[in-house]
This record gives structure tokens, C-alpha cells and sequence, in this order.
């Protein structure tokens, strides 16, 4: 029998999931608080200049390609998608390194810090490889319900990669400080230090040299676009300004949602909002986890962000840039041991406009600077303010040149805006960290324990932070709802 489903929140997850659910022929409808959808991944269209609010790195192009294939689309028909070479800069305290778009031109910079260094390096990604197969093809399209899932032929003969560090297997073969932290970048997308995260995860490393890093012509927007077009199609009706205020619970069952003081039934309610304020939806007696819970768990960090509009063309720069010239153990000191604004901190920069002339007027360059921070943190104006001068001046230094006087405006977003606008917990930017202790089963459930016909899905639950897991994630939801409707 085909349900009636309500999905809260229209983030990368609830697409996807609301996307899967019509194409079984159920009743969908998406309500979504803010006035798009798109939820972390959203879109500042200001004076000629186009920036992605969220997500700006497009890696594991498979990963949307299976998720539009499912629909018998290609990506194509929606955005046009273009390889990046460079696919990055780092900026070191003395030097800088260039990551090319294939494994050859990568090994000559690696040779040019290090000698010898390649030949470990082909090793090392062609293993990072071989976990990435099993990673993506095996292990992260299981819905986290058991321990078992994580044991296969593959997994057993890998069984120490998960009680090793990634920051350990690196420091095996490679000794120049650049180059570890060159490959121990990917995995910051997981959300956790490199020295607590455990080493099978450098399959980040592949999805990083191996598949290399992608633009979306128009910026990561242009997916949301896609997948909500495609949402409609499938038949999903999209509820936008519509603030769920109620998951509405009759004898152990959710029945339906209130939302702009109207009750509105369903025969499942499926959750893609942070999984910590989808709780706070209930009454205390049909939650799961306690405060002390949430308040246990390693959160990836929060964000200071801002959106700069310069009048003219940057030199010395890429699409992408990482500025790694202070201490990065201090820093990330500094965000999951003792919370506190940093002293020194690292940032990213990224200037699409570099390589997407539709992204800035004509002789202009669109920026987005990010300093990866503690959440929770107390965010004032004036501290955006004194990070903002911070960093421009440490860019000016290492890029040559001035820009201060070129900028048109600045706008930023922080800790108070991620509470703000998306109901994050404690304000975290991308989700619950994947450490080895917060994997899979060990991950807050996509089906409530105590709740029937709810269910959960997005960063916060099974596989964990990023734009291709939450793409698997509301698979997975959809997959379990399906499946118990069916029973
Ligand atoms: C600054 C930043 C940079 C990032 N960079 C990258 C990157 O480069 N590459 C990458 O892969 N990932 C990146 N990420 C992570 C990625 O964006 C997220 O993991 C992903 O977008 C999360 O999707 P989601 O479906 O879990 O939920 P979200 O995007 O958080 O969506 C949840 C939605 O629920 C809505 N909601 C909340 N409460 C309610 C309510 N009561 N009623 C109705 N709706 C509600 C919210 O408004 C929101 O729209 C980045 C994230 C941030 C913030």
C-alpha cells in the first residue's frame, strides 16, 4: 500500500530520500523552514556576484552520477560539470604546493618536496583505492542497524586499518611536514582530527587524487536545483517558509507534523533536519538520546565564513585554496580538545570565479574565505570582524598582493547562523564527526527505536558529514521505509 509521507527539511538527504520514496509511487511532501531548499547547501546572489553559501568541493562525481542513474538521468541533463586543474593550491608558511588533476602531475610535485616520495604515493592511492570500493560499494549502503555489517571478506583482512590513525599510516612513508599535511587534508571532511581517524578512511585520499575535484558550472547550487526539479517530477510537493514545529505521536506511532500551527497526518514522518533538533520535535518520553548523549559526541566544527565581492581580477590564486602556514595541531587543538577561538588559524579560500566566469561580474572575482572553528562558540560582530582583518592580511602576505581596497562587500556567517538557520546542534557546521567510535551502528539510527514510522536521515546519522554521504544517507532512509511498508 503506497504512504503518505511527510519529510522534514529539504537538505541534500531529504532530496534524495523524498526522491526515492515518490519513484515507489508514495505521497510525498517536503517541509522545509527556509524560504529554498537546499539546506546547508544554498545560494547569496548578490550585486552580479554568485556564491555558495555551503558545500563548495565537488568530490566523488560516482556518487551523484549513481544517484541520478537510479532516476535514469545523468547529471548532464541538469548541470554541466567541468574537472578542475589545478584541483588545488595549498599555501605553506615558505612554499606552496600544486595538486594537478592527474596522478602524473601530482607525483612530480610530490618528487619536487620529497625525493622518492612518489613511488610510496602511487602505493599508498592504489590501496586507498582498493578501501574505496569497498567503502562506497559495500559498506556505506548498509543502514548501520548491526556490527555485522561492517564484516566482510574485505573488511576482516583490513581489520587493523581500523585501529591504526590515518596521521599514523602517512607518517610511515612520507616525512616532509607539507606532504603529510597534504594527505592528511581529505580527511577533515570527516569531520575528526587525522589522529583519530582511523586509517581505513584514506579512501578520502583516492576520492582526492584518484577522482580528482569537480565544478558544477554555476556553483554547488546548481545540484540543488537539479535534484529538486527532479523531485517535482517524481511528484514531491515542496513546502517552503514551513517550520515544523511538531513530530505528532499517537500510541508509539507518528501520526504526522504541525507546522505553521497546522496539524497535518501522514502515515510516516521522515526526518532530514539535524538529527539533535529532530528529537527536540518529540516529547522527552519518545526520544532516543539524552543531552548527555549529544553533548558526548565529537561534532565536526563550525564555521566563520564570509562572502566577498572584489571589484577586480586576484593574482597567485586557484578555485580552490588552502592556507596551511600556521601550526595545524595548535588549531585543531583549538577546535575539538580545548574549544576556544583560535590563535593562529588555518583557512580556505575559494574563488569560483576563477574558472566560471558566470560566478562574477566581467573584471570581478567572487570569495569565500572559511576558518574552521569550535562549535558552540560565542560569536560576536566584533570577533568576525577581528578574524575577517586576520586572515586578509595573512592572504594579502602569501598571495602578493593587496585586495583590502578592492573589496565591494563582505557578508559573513557563524556559529549563531548555523543555530539560526538550520536548527544545528550547538552550531555545528557539517554534522557528527566519523571517528571510529561514531561509525556506522555506532551512529544514531535512520529508524527510531522508540517511535514507529519514524524515521531519520542527513550528517547526523549513517554514513556521516558531506554531500555524497547525505546523497547515501536519504537513500538508505527511503530503502528502510520501503522495506517496512512492505512488511
Ligand atoms: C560551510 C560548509 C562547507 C561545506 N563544504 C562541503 C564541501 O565542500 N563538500 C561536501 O561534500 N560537503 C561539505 N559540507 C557538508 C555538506 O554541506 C553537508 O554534509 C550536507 O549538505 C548536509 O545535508 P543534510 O541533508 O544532512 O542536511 P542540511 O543541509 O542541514 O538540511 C537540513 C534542513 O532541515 C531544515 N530544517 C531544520 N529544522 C527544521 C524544521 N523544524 N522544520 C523544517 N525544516 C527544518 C533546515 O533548514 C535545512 O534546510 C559543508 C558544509 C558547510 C556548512
Amino acid at each position: 500500500m503506497k504512504k503518505k509521507i511527510i519529510i522534514i527539511g529539504s537538505g541534500f538527504s531529504a532530496l534524495a530520500a523524498a526522491c526515492y520514496l515518490a519513484k515507489e509511487g508514495n505521497s510525498v511532501s517536503i517541509y522545509e523552514k527556509n524560504n529554498t531548499t537546499g539546506g546547508r547547501c544554498r545560494q547569496l546572489i548578490k550585486d552580479g556576484f554568485t556564491f555558495d553559501i555551503g558545500p563548495s568541493w565537488y568530490w566523488m562525481p560516482d556518487i551523484f552520477d549513481k544517484f541520478f542513474a537510479d532516476f535514469n538521468k545523468k547529471t548532464s541533463d541538469y548541470y554541466q560539470l567541468d574537472k578542475l586543474n589545478p584541483a588545488y593550491k595549498i599555501f605553506f608558511s615558505d612554499d606552496s604546493i600544486t595538486i594537478g588533476d592527474s596522478m602524473d602531475k601530482i607525483c612530480v610535485e610530490f618528487e619536487r618536496i620529497e625525493k622518492g616520495s612518489s613511488k610510496h604515493l602511487r602505493k599508498f592511492i592504489s590501496e586507498a583505492q582498493k578501501n574505496y570500493n569497498i567503502a562506497i560499494n559495500k559498506i556505506v549502503l548498509r543502514p548501520g542497524v548491526s556490527p555485522l555489517e561492517l564484516i566482510t571478506p574485505e573488511t576482516a583482512i583490513r581489520v587493523n586499518q581500523f585501529f591504526t590513525t590515518i596521521s599514523k599510516q602517512v607518517r610511515k612513508k612520507f616525512k616532509n611536514p607539507k606532504l603529510i599535511a597534504t594527505l592528511e587534508f581529505p580527511v577533515l571532511f570527516l569531520g575528526a582530527k587525522p589522529n583519530k581517524t582511523p586509517s581505513f578512511y584514506n579512501f578520502m585520499n583516492y576520492a582526492d587524487f584518484g577522482l580528482g575535484t569537480w565544478h558544477p558550472k554555476g556553483g554547488m547550487y546548481e545540484i540543488i536545483k537539479a535534484m529538486t526539479s527532479l523531485a517535482k517530477e517524481l511528484g514531491v510537493t515542496i513546502n517552503t517558509n514551513a517550520n515544523v514545529e511538531k513530530i505528532r505521536v499517537q500510541h508509539k506511532k507518528a501520526i504526522g507534523i504541525t507546522v505553521n500551527n497546522e496539524n497535518i497526518d501522514a502515515d510516516v514522518v521522515l526526518s532530514g533536519a539535524d538529527y539533535h533538533h529532530s528529537e527536540s520535535l518529540l516529547d522527552v518520553e519518545h526520544r532516543q538520546y539524552s543531552e548527555a548523549y549529544w553533548d558526548k559526541k565529537t561534532f565536526a566544527p563550525s564555521s566563520l565564513l564570509f562572502y566577498v565581492g572584489f571589484d577586480k581580477k586576484l593574482d597567485n590564486i586557484e578555485h580552490h585554496n588552502l592556507f596551511f602556514d600556521t601550526d595545524f595541531e595548535k588549531h585543531a587543538e583549538e577546535i575539538y580538545d580545548t574549544p576556544k577561538w583560535p590563535k593562529d588559524p588555518l583557512f580556505y579560500v575559494n574563488f569560483p570565479s576563477i574558472t566560471d566566469n558566470s560566478m562574477a561580474p566581467k573584471g570581478c572575482e567572487t570569495g569565500f574565505f572559511l576558518i574552521p572553528i569550535a562549535t558552540d562558540l560565542k560569536d560576536t560582530p566584533e570577533l568576525r570582524t577581528s578574524y575577517f582583518n586576520l586572515i586578509i592580511k595573512r592572504f594579502q602576505e602569501k598571495t602578493k598582493q593587496n585586495v583590502e581596497n578592492s573589496i565591494i562587500f563582505k557578508e559573513s556567517f557563524c556559529v549563531n547562523d548555523f543555530k539560526e538557520q538550520y536548527n544545528s546542534y550547538k552550531g555545528n557546521a557539517y554534522g557528527m564527526a566519523n571517528t571510529l567510535l561514531q561509525t556506522a551502528f555506532l551512529r544514531p539510527k535512520l529508524k527510531s527505536k522508540k517511535v514507529e514510522n519514524l524515521y531519520f536521515t542527513g550528517q547526523l546519522t549513517v554514513p556521516g558529514p558531506g554531500v555524497p554521504p547525505a546523497l547515501i544517507s536519504g537513500k538508505l532512509a527511503s530503502e528502510l521505509i520501503i522495506k517496512n511498508s512492505n512488511t
